[in-house]
């Protein structure tokens, strides 16, 4: 075992770093609007960060996932809505077409999302469908003796959803619970000029503000069924494998978000002075300090851990990494909030104002523990498969 990073990848997480430093942060003010950062973007895809885990072949970078947690921590220590857009579109929608795509499929729709020249999103909650995904209600129906579907129903909070040009539909073509359940790539450029995709509304919200979250309505949106991903009736585990694989990127946002807290923090309290020392001269300070750093350590080789996990083992053997992929997400996502919320305690009143930065660390780090599984599916997961081991089957 080696727990030392590569010289590649030391330096691409440095490059990453300079990148998202020099490129990201300065805006951090102007990102706490609801309005997705364009400029910022070409400068992302001008980098290369646009097309991380696309295969080389593609145009992308080739990243693997444990690669793609390094550039997403660094992303998202500068900027949470940002490192969340451009994660989504390729660990969401990128990925599972180059694990489950046709040749024609990947060749059309890869080099696309690698290249920048469009953004995708993953469209599978629906107001009356969250954790529980067997019970979607967006049909896509046989037309045209099956050589199209037609879609029809209701998508919300979905990241990039007003802005993306491809979407992942997860929807229903039979009545199984989850062997009816098929995922369909939607040109969502033509579905809105021809009017059977309406984007109803960008969501307001508590933080990631640059990121959109959309609710989008499929009306008798008519796509070849070629476009299906995988076969009809594999949606489910196309969604399951997807999501396991994504759950580390959760978790390195989690470490980038906390590692942004704990840098607020190391400059707040070597700069601040009460009773004529620097409040890093106090022993309890330094107390919190430690715990910060010792916890953001432990996400962190979780996160290592299920995102070295999601490479080894690859899509096929998903199962086998679902528990330690949960207990990354669940941890990081819980962990984030408490170490920024410690690191806003060191900024004083200040760290209540929105001049700080480290309030808009703690607003963005709230929606972890909700998107790609709550807490609670974490930890359903992780029981289900504890349990399991122990020969028990819930
Ligand atoms: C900013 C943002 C971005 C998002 N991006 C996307 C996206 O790109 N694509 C997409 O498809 N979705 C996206 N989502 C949706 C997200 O995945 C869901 O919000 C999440 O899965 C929870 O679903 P829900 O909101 O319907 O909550 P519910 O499922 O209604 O859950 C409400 C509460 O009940 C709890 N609960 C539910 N079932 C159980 C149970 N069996 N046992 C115990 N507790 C339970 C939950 O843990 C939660 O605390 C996004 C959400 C947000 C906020």
């Amino acid at each position: 075992m080696n727990f030392r990073l590569t010289g590649e990848q030391l330096a691409l997480k440095e490059q990453t770093r300079n990148f998202a430093k020099n490129e990201i942060l300065p805006h951090w003010r102007r990102l706490r609007k609801k309005e997705f950062p364009w400029d910022i973007y070409r400068k992302l895809v001008e980098a290369g960060y646009a097309g991380g885990v696309i295969e080389e072949r593609y145009g992308g970078a080739g990243l693997g996932m444990f690669e793609f947690f390094l550039v997403t921590e660094e992303m998202c220590r500068a900027d949470g809505g940002v490192g969340l857009s451009i994660g989504a579109s390729q660990s969401l929608v990128g990925k599972p077409i180059q694990n489950f795509g046709t040749d024609e499929q990947k060749n059309y729709w890869l080099p696309k999302i690698a290249s920048g020249e469009i953004l995708a999103a993953y469209c599978q909650t629906e107001p009356d469908s969250g954790s529980d995904v067997s019970s979607i209600k967006t049909r896509a129906h046989q037309h045209s003796y099956g050589t199209t579907f037609r879609i029809t129903g209701t998508k919300q909070f979905i990241t990039n959803g007003s802005i993306a040009d491809l979407l992942l539909v997860l929807a229903r073509t039979g009545e199984h619970k989850y062997n009816g359940l098929t995922c369909i790539l939607v040109d969502a450029k033509k579905a809105r000029e021809e009017g059977t995709l309406i984007v109803e509304k960008d969501f307001d919200k508590l933080g990631i503000h640059c990121s959109p979250t959309s609710t989008l309505v499929f009306q008798d949106c008519i796509v070849p069924a070629l476009n299906i991903l995988g076969a009809e009736g594999t949606g489910w585990p196309i969604a399951m494998v997807t999501l396991t694989g994504s759950r580390s990127m959760i978790a390195a946002q989690g470490v980038g978000l906390a590692q942004g807290a704990l840098d607020e923090a190391l400059t707040y309290v070597t700069q601040r002075k009460q009773f004529g020392k620097h409040l890093a001269e106090f022993q309890r300070v330094q107390g919190q300090l430690a715990r910060i750093a010792m916890k953001l350590d432990a996400a962190r080789l979780l996160g290592y851990r299920a995102a070295w996990l999601t490479d080894e083992l690859g899509p096929m053997q998903a199962m086998d990494f679902m528990m330690e992929a949960s207990m990354a997400k669940l941890y990081a996502s819980e962990v984030v909030e408490e170490i920024a919320s410690t690191a806003a305690e060191l900024h004083g009143g200040m760290g209540f104002t929105t001049e700080a930065r480290i309030g808009a660390i703690v607003e963005d780090a709230r929606v972890l523990k909700i998107y790609e599984g709550t807490s609670a599916i974490q930890e359903y997961v992780i029981a289900r498969q504890l349990l399991a081991k122990h020969g028990f089957k819930i």
